[in-house]
C-alpha cells in the first residue's frame, strides 16, 4: 500500500491499533505527547512526526485515538494541529469516544479543507485492540465509509456503518451506557456474594451459565483471580480507565438531557464513577468498581 497512514494517540488502545496497521503492511507515521509511547511504536517500525501538523503534511489517511473531545479539538484545530497543513483529499478517522456534536463540528471544518472526516469509535477493549478484533461504529456518507473500511479492517473485525456523521458516537455512547451500568451491577453482586461466603470463581461461573451472564461478568470479570487475563487480575492496570468511563457516562447523561429522555440507571452509574475518580481511582481500570465497593465498608 502506497498511502501513508498517520496515527495520533498511542495509549492503551492506539498503540495496538497502530501496531496492527504496521503488521498489515501500511506505512505508518505516529505522534503522541508521551515520548515513551512514541518510542514503543518506533521500535515496531513506525516513522515519527514532530506534531499533528507534521503528520498532516506526510499522511494521506490519519487515525486519531485520543482521550476526550478537548484533546480531539486541540489535535485537529490547535496551533500545531492537523488543519494547519492538511492536504486536500485526506481521510480522517477519529476513533476516540467523544460527543456526537463535536464529531459533527470537527467534520464540518474538515470539509472546509476539502478533507473527509468520519467518526469511528470502537468497542472491544485493549484485548480487542491487540488482537485486531475491534468493533468500529462508523458515522459518515456511504462513499466515505467505503474508503475508510480497508483501514478499519486492519484494526478491527466488525465494521458497522451506523449512518451519517455523529451516529457512530451515538452508538458508542449507548454501548458504554450499558457497559457502565452492567459493570457496577456485576461488581455489586460479586462483592455481595463474596461477603456472603461464596467463592468468586464459583459465583462467576454460575453467572456465566445463568441469566446474569454479560460481558462484564464473562470476559472482564471485576473480581481479581476470576479471569487470568483481566485487568482485575493485574491490579486494574492496562484496561479502560475509570476516568474514561466517567466521561462516557457523562456523555450519555448530557445527550439524554439535551433531548429530555430519562436515564435513571445511567445517572446513578455516572455518579458512581464520579465518586471513584474523586477517590483517586480514575487511572485504574473501570472494573475497579469491585475494589471500590469492597473497600467502602472499612
Ligand atoms: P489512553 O489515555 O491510554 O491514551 C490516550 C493517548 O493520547 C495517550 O498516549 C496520550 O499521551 C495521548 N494524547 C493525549 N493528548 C494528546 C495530544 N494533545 N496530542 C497527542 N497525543 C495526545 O486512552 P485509551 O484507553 O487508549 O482510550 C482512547 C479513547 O478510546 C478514549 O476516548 C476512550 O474512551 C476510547 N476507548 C477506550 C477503550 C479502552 O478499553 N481503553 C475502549 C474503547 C474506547
Amino acid at each position: 500500500n502506497e498511502k501513508v497512514v498517520g496515527f495520533i494517540g498511542l495509549g492503551n488502545m492506539g498503540a495496538h491499533q497502530a501496531t496492527n496497521l504496521i503488521k498489515k503492511g501500511h506505512k505508518v507515521v505516529v505522534y503522541d505527547i508521551s515520548q515513551d509511547n512514541v518510542n514503543k511504536l518506533r521500535e515496531k517500525g513506525a516513522d515519527v512526526a514532530a506534531s499533528p501538523s507534521d503528520i498532516a503534511k506526510r499522511a494521506d489517511v490519519i487515525v486519531t485515538m485520543l482521550p476526550a473531545s478537548a484533546h480531539v479539538k486541540s489535535v485537529y484545530c490547535g496551533d500545531n494541529g492537523i488543519f494547519k497543513s492538511i492536504k486536500p483529499g485526506t481521510l480522517l478517522l477519529d476513533s476516540s469516544t467523544i460527543d456526537p456534536q463535536t464529531a459533527r463540528d470537527v467534520a464540518d471544518i474538515a470539509a472546509k479543507h476539502n478533507a473527509t472526516m468520519l467518526d469511528c469509535p470502537v468497542s472491544g477493549g485493549t484485548g480487542g485492540a491487540e488482537a485486531g478484533t475491534l468493533t468500529f461504529m462508523v458515522g459518515g456518507k456511504d462513499a466515505d465509509f467505503a474508503r475508510a473500511k480497508p483501514y478499519l479492517e486492519a484494526m478491527g473485525k466488525n465494521i458497522v456503518h451506523c449512518g451519517d456523521i455523529g451516529t457512530g458516537q451515538a452508538a458508542k455512547v449507548c454501548n458504554n451506557l450499558v457497559l457502565g451500568i452492567s459493570m457496577v451491577g456485576v461488581s455489586e453482586a460479586m462483592n455481595l456474594g463474596v461477603k456472603l461466603g461464596i467463592d468468586p470463581k464459583k459465583l462467576a461461573g454460575i453467572f456465566n451459565t445463568s441469566s446474569a451472564r454479560c460481558w462484564s461478568s464473562e470476559v472482564y470479570n471485576p473480581c481479581p483471580g476470576v479471569l487470568e487475563n483481566s485487568p482485575a487480575s493485574r491490579g486494574y492496570t492496562g484496561g479502560f480507565g475509570s476516568a474514561l468511563m466517567n466521561k462516557d457516562l457523562g456523555l450519555a447523561v448530557d445527550s439524554a438531557k439535551s433531548i429530555g429522555e430519562p436515564l435513571p440507571l445511567g445517572t446513578t452509574a455516572h455518579q458512581f464513577y464520579t465518586m471513584m475518580v474523586q477517590k483517586g481511582l480514575g487511572q485504574k481500570d473501570f472494573s475497579a468498581a469491585y475494589e471500590f465497593l469492597q473497600k467502602t465498608k472499612n
